[in-house]
């Protein structure tokens, strides 16, 4: 073993994740959104957080083209770039769960076997895949960043769903079909979701889930 790695060690924190589930009077979890490019990821991730918010729980959002702004910002879109995406965004979804949020990620995040590999990284339950299910031609439609229209041109090269493949996934906790449902309802169907399986409350003052979901 090389002097640099025999020099890391890992610290066992003495404030554990449980400890911070109490102090939040709520539980961590990754909340993955994968789905094709405007299937509607971030809109579901930005309205379910405002929610949250508004209820006391502490959360936060990992987008797509924040973190290829930044973190990511070395890799492009090949199929091994793709894949060490996803590895570096699960690893850091995996501290905020640690931190005891509720961390939501919005990326295509194409391949099986990558949200595969996420969803082995932490404990069962703290991963819930979120299938954003929306028709190519519906996303094609909506294109509010016009990218459909370049990758259809030949413009961009490997474009999710164009020239590029997305595996759908076929066993997400929840599903939801965008060209069918409101963001109101998404929302609440999520929320839903997570007071069902004990992740946050409905019966605490904070926890109320309103009528409305804007
Ligand atoms: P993605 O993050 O998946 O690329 P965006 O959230 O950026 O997608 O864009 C989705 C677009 O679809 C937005 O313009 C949004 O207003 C629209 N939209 C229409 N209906 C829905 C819905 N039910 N859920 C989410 N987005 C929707």
């Amino acid at each position: 073993m090389d002097r640099k790695k025999r020099d890391v060690y890992w610290h066992e924190p003495s404030i554990t994740v449980e400890d911070r589930w109490k102090s939040n009077n709520h539980k961590s979890c990754i909340l993955w959104f994968t789905g094709l490019s405007a299937s509607g990821k971030s809109t579901l991730a930005n309205a379910l957080s405002n929610q949250l918010h508004m209820m006391g729980v502490k959360s936060y959002i990992l987008d797509g083209d924040n973190i290829r702004h930044g973190l990511n910002r070395d890799l492009g879109f090949s199929p091994k770039d793709r894949k060490e995406n996803i590895r570096r965004i699960g690893e850091v979804a995996k501290l905020f769960v640690d931190a005891g949020l509720i961390i939501m990620t919005a990326f295509i995040s194409p391949y099986k076997e990558d949200r595969k590999k996420v969803r082995e990284l932490v404990e069962v339950g703290q991963f819930i895949e979120i299938f954003v299910k929306c028709p190519l031609s519906e996303c094609e439609r909506r294109d509010p960043k016009g990218i459909y229209k370049k990758a259809r041109a030949g413009e961009i090269k490997a474009y999710t769903g164009i020239s590029a493949p997305y595996e759908e996934p076929s066993d997400s906790e929840i599903v939801l079909e965008t060209d069918r449902k409101s963001v109101k309802e998404c929302v609440r169907i999520i929320l839903h979701y997570l007071i069902d399986n004990g992740y946050i409350q409905s019966t605490s003052r904070l926890y109320k889930v309103p009528h409305e979901v804007t």
